[in-house]
């Protein structure tokens, strides 16, 4: 696996302090055959590792994690970001009806897909869902819709033989409109490879009103091919998003990778199978666990990033132990939370944190919130950081002026401080160190 194969490259490097120009070059000729045998394009995995190749170059190596483990986690955190960040859904937000068309070659799933967004919306949204299928080249395509929609229970425009696909779309908005749905669905025709009139027909289908979304449809499987197909459509439409079929399949998810950076644009849905609720929304962290070929990389970035927070939360612990906790460690911990962001990130992190967190956040804890307690330390002479009890009304003052904040909020970070303490406190009498390091599992 990769993992293996950085293992290796970077065996020699334990202990180092910063990845180098030449480690870091050695392993990205592994992270590079990773993502060809994931069947991304060429000039995607190049463009890729450039990329990675400077964010890794002088990253300190954290001592509880190998520099494999290390660049592993770089090189996944970057995928995962290029893939997207976070799911990104439809944007119907508009006076209805809101027009989804579907495009992309033939067999690729765009009247599946269109069903099962059709349920998703149904069901998930609760909105009222028409399909209308353009496909008059195939006789069979309307009528495959037509049963989709028995199926999922979404109306279809009934078909009239003979139309032409920019009449069935002008007759599908207006039936649209007249009998109120909130979205309507074109489900356009395919053909085997791009051509010129596959892309008159649905430019002039785009023309007759402009869709809030332009989904292009692509065939996981078709790996390299896909890049070409996304490229001419891309040129010809302005599309809004992908839908990735066929990802049950034994594709290894490098189509996401290049659709991604050829379009720019979100891919929205993956298909995960032929039945009608096989619609899953695209998930980044995964699909990148997936392109580098390893089932165990998410498992090994988690493993990494827990021993971090471990190491932290131990040095911490120590202290507490020693009854020790003061400001200082509670600024340590509030950038703690800011990194691993927010207040979610804090859950689990030490004991008594999560009832905090639950406190903080039912006040409008943000993290602007974190960054003004933190401004309300720093206000503190060192002497008041290492003794919060100092801290009188007219201290309080002082340190407010100086954070550009309230006394009620520099009261609000010693409650904050005094519960952590006694929570610490209740701890060591559980049994002090072990009995924490049980709680933190
Ligand atoms: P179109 O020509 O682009 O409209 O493609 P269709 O929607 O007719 O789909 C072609 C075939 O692919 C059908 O047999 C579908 O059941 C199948 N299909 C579509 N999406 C998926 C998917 O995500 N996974 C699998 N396994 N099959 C799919
Ligand atoms: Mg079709």
């Amino acid at each position: 696996s990769l993992s293996e194969r950085l293992g290796g490259v970077f065996d020699r490097l334990r202990g180092r302090g910063a990845l180098t120009e030449a480690d870091v070059r050695a392993a990205m000729r592994e992270v590079r055959v990773a993502l060809l045998e994931a069947d991304v394009a060429l000039p995607v995995a190049k463009s890729f590792i450039d990329k990675v190749t400077e964010r890794a170059v002088g990253a300190e190596v954290t001592r509880s994690v190998t520099p494999g483990q290390q660049v592993v986690k770089i090189v996944h955190d970057e995928l995962a970001a290029m893939l997207g960040g976070d799911a990104e859904g439809l944007e119907l937000d508009v006076t209805p009806p809101a027009v989804v068309m579907m495009v992309g070659l033939q067999g690729s799933g765009k009247t599946t897909t269109t069903a099962k967004i059709a349920k998703r919306l149904k069901e998930k949204d609760r909105k009222k869902v028409l399909m209308a299928s353009l496909d008059v080249n195939r006789p069979a395509a309307q009528e495959q819709l037509r049963v989709l929609g028995e199926q999922t229970e979404v109306a279809t425009l009934p078909v009239i033989a003979g139309q032409q696909p920019v009449d069935i779309a002008r007759r599908a908005l207006q039936a649209a409109k007249l009998q109120g749905f909130d979205v309507l669905m074109l489900d356009t025709a395919g053909r085997l490879h791009v051509d010129a009139a596959l892309m008159a027909e649905m430019q002039s289908v785009a023309a007759v009103q402009v869709p809030q979304e332009i989904l292009l449809v692509v065939d996981s499987l078709t790996g390299q091919d896909a890049v070409n197909v996304a490229e001419s459509f891309s040129k010809q439409v302005d599309l809004t998003g992908v839908v990735l079929t066929r990802m049950d399949g034994d594709a290894r998810g490098g189509a996401a990778l290049s659709m991604r950076h050829v379009t720019g644009k979100p891919i929205k849905f993956v298909g995960v199978g032929e039945k009608l609720d096989a619609l899953d929304a695209f998930d980044p962290q995964r699909v990148a666990g997936r392109i580098l070929g390893m089932g165990d990389v998410v498992s090994l970035v988690e493993k990494a990033a827990a021993t971090i927070e471990q190491e932290d939360a131990e040095r911490m612990a120590a202290k507490l132990a020693k009854g020790q906790f003061d400001m200082n460690d509670l600024r340590a911990q509030l950038q703690q939370m800011q990194k691993m962001g927010g207040m979610a990130g804090l859950i689990g992190m030490l004991p008594g944190m999560g009832k905090l967190a639950a406190q903080a956040e039912k006040a409008g804890a943000d993290d602007k919130l974190l960054g003004r307690m933190e401004a309300v330390i720093l206000s503190m002479t060192p002497k008041e950081r290492g003794k919060p009890e100092l801290l009188n009304a007219k201290r309080k003052i002082r340190i407010a002026n100086g954070a550009g904040t309230t006394v009620q909020e520099v009261n609000k970070l010693l409650k904050m401080h005094q519960e952590m303490s006694t929570a610490m406190k209740k701890i060591r009498k559980m049994g002090g160190m072990k009995g924490l390091a049980g709680l933190m599992g």
